[in-house]
Parts: structure tokens; C-alpha cells; sequence
């Protein structure tokens, strides 16, 4: 098999030719049809997050055909699609994952991050941990929903019962999550980079009904905040657009220091949130929520090779909606 391998962060993706892996008992070995280039996986890169396995392969937006089953594992044949999220294997018996919230055990394993990930052409997942794609359609826009609709639907289910919502950041998770609110018929108000036309017109296009800069006041006070960009003084100024009550909710993995701020922006009963990982439960509602909706889904794709390529145009904002890597 080829894979695109981290050696140490802070250094280029190296393509590399290793052997086909054996899926071991409760594992599903998956050829790769196409895998999602996340912000996450530039956090690993970038070294900031600290604790990767090395050498590790990202990628944890996996579309792939299943093409070996290790023993003990039921429910799945050869060829059927599936996708793998984030969230590879967690211990089951810690006291959260013991009260349905797995999402934080206290054991967990990450594709693409402490176990190896879809930036290849195969690769081994834990089959409990494996969710059934449509078998027809392009892989390529199955691919995104794997994490930026999956912690995108878990960041708007957090924002509660809320009918104008702010989103800053417009990157992938915003693209699709921003599609699912107005389906529900909420309404969405888009928060870009100041002086990125081409964000604001992208999520115009998708059906907000404003665009401004993150730094501008919203057109309306928001009921809910979600924030998808990894800017830590977004957090102060999306308090201050929501109204009373209402909740500000961190979707990253990872975000530059919070400034100080007044406790009224706070005050008011305002909720400051954030969301980590996902449970098999959200993949579940979502994969079957999303085949039910209009989502245009807006890719860039890459072949396998040209992931350093991908990053780097994911860190430089260079891309609109969601980039691919395709083996
Ligand atoms: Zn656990
Ligand atoms: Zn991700």
C-alpha cells in the first residue's frame, strides 16, 4: 500500500510503500476511495497537537470499500462502503463511556492521530468504530461528512433550541452545518476572516442571509454562536452578539488563547461551550440526517501525493468548503 506519513510534526508528509496491513480480530482492513483533509489533521502536523503516535498516517474522514474482515467481527462484507470518523476505539468501561458520553473517555484511540488514518490507499479500522456509507454516489462528498458534519452537527445540537445563528469561521464544518441549519429553518449569519470576500460570497451562496467580518456586529443578536475558526478572540466578540441566554460554542480541537474579557459578556445566563470528539450515536443521527437533505457539498480535491499540497492550502485559506485527498 502507499501512504502520505507524518515522521515528526513540523515536517512534509513523505509518500511511502509499506505492506498491506492484516486486520487483526474485530478490524476491517478498507481500500480507500477517498479521505478528507481536516483542520485537525493540521493541528497534528503542525505539532499542535502533542501526543501522536509516530510515524502516524492522518486522515480521519475515511471513505473506503471494505477488503479484508479480521476475525469476530459481524455485520459487514466485502465491498460494502464505510466510513470512519475521528473517533477510532474508545474502552468501554470508564465512567464516560459508562454514561453515553464516549466522546470523552478516558482511553480513547483517534485515526489519524493515535492510530494510523485514510491518507493512503488501505487502511485497518476497528470495525465497532466503521459506519455504513450510501453504497452509490461520489466518495468525494461523503468524505467531509465524516468530521466536519459530524463535530458540526455535534456544535449545533450544543447550541440548543436556537433560530439565528452566528457561525465564524466558514471553512468545511461551517459549509455543511451552515446547510443543515437553514434546512431546519434556522437562520444563519456568516463571520469570515476580515477581507475575505470570497468566504462571505461562498457562504452567501449557500443560503446565509448576511456575510461580514468576524470583528463587525451581527445584523441581529444571535441566539447561538457557533465558532469553527481556531481564533481565540472570536470567543469574547461572539459573546457579545448573543443575546441573553444564549450559547457560544467552541467546534475545535484547538484554538489560540482567549483574551480577558468582561464578565458581562458573559453574564445573562450566556452559555461558553466546547465540543470534543463525537459519539457513535451522533455519527448515527447524522449519517442517516444527511443523505435526507439539499447539501451542496463543495470539495478540492487532491490525489494521495499532493496531501502536503492540501494542508497547505487548508492552513493558508486558499480553499473553499472541504479538501479530499483521493488515492
Ligand atoms: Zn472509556
Ligand atoms: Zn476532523
Amino acid at each position: 500500500m502507499k501512504a502520505m506519513v507524518l515522521q515528526r510534526p513540523n515536517t512534509p508528509l513523505v509518500l511511502e510503500e509499506r505492506p498491506l496491513p492484516i486486520p487483526r480480530a474485530g478490524e476491517l482492513r478498507l481500500k480507500v476511495e477517498a479521505c478528507g483533509v481536516c483542520r485537525t489533521d493540521l493541528h497534528v502536523v503542525d505539532g499542535e497537537l502533542t501526543q501522536p503516535k509516530l510515524p502516524i498516517i492522518p486522515g480521519h474522514e475515511i471513505v473506503g470499500r471494505v477488503d479484508a474482515i479480521g476475525a469476530a467481527v459481524t455485520g459487514f462484507s466485502p465491498g460494502q462502503r464505510v466510513g470512519v470518523p475521528w473517533l477510532g476505539h474508545t474502552c468501554g468501561h470508564c465512567p464516560y463511556c459508562m454514561s453515553a458520553r464516549e466522546n470523552l473517555c478516558d482511553d480513547p484511540l483517534f485515526t489519524g492521530y493515535t492510530r494510523d488514518g485514510g491518507y493512503a490507499t488501505h487502511a485497518v479500522a476497528d470495525a465497532s468504530y466503521c459506519f455504513p456509507l450510501p453504497e452509490s454516489g461520489d466518495p468525494a462528498t461523503l468524505a467531509p461528512l465524516l468530521c466536519a458534519g459530524l463535530i458540526g452537527w455535534r456544535t449545533l445540537k450544543m447550541a440548543g433550541p436556537a433560530v439565528v445563528i452566528g457561525i465564524y469561521g466558514f471553512g468545511a464544518a461551517a459549509h455543511i452545518i451552515a446547510q443543515v441549519a437553514i434546512a431546519q429553518g434556522k437562520r444563519v449569519h456568516a463571520f469570515v476572516r476580515p477581507g475575505d470576500q470570497a468566504a462571505a460570497d461562498f457562504a452567501l451562496s449557500l443560503g446565509a442571509a448576511s456575510a461580514q467580518d468576524s470583528d463587525a456586529p451581527p445584523p441581529e443578536p444571535l441566539d447561538a454562536a457557533l465558532i469553527f475558526a481556531p481564533v481565540g478572540a472570536l470567543v469574547p466578540r461572539a459573546l457579545a452578539a448573543t443575546k441573553k441566554g444564549g450559547a457560544v460554542v467552541c467546534g475545535g480541537i484547538h484554538m489560540s488563547d482567549i483574551p480577558s474579557f468582561p464578565y458581562a459578556l458573559l453574564w445573562e445566563e450566556r452559555r461558553l461551550l466546547s465540543v470534543a470528539n463525537l459519539t457513535r450515536e451522533d455519527a448515527r443521527e447524522f449519517l442517516a440526517l444527511a443523505p435526507t437533505l439539499p447539501l451542496k457539498m463543495h470539495t478540492a480535491r487532491y490525489p494521495l501525493a499532493k496531501a502536503n499540497e492540501a494542508l497547505a492550502d487548508l492552513r493558508e485559506g486558499r480553499l473553499q468548503g472541504a479538501a479530499v485527498l483521493i488515492p
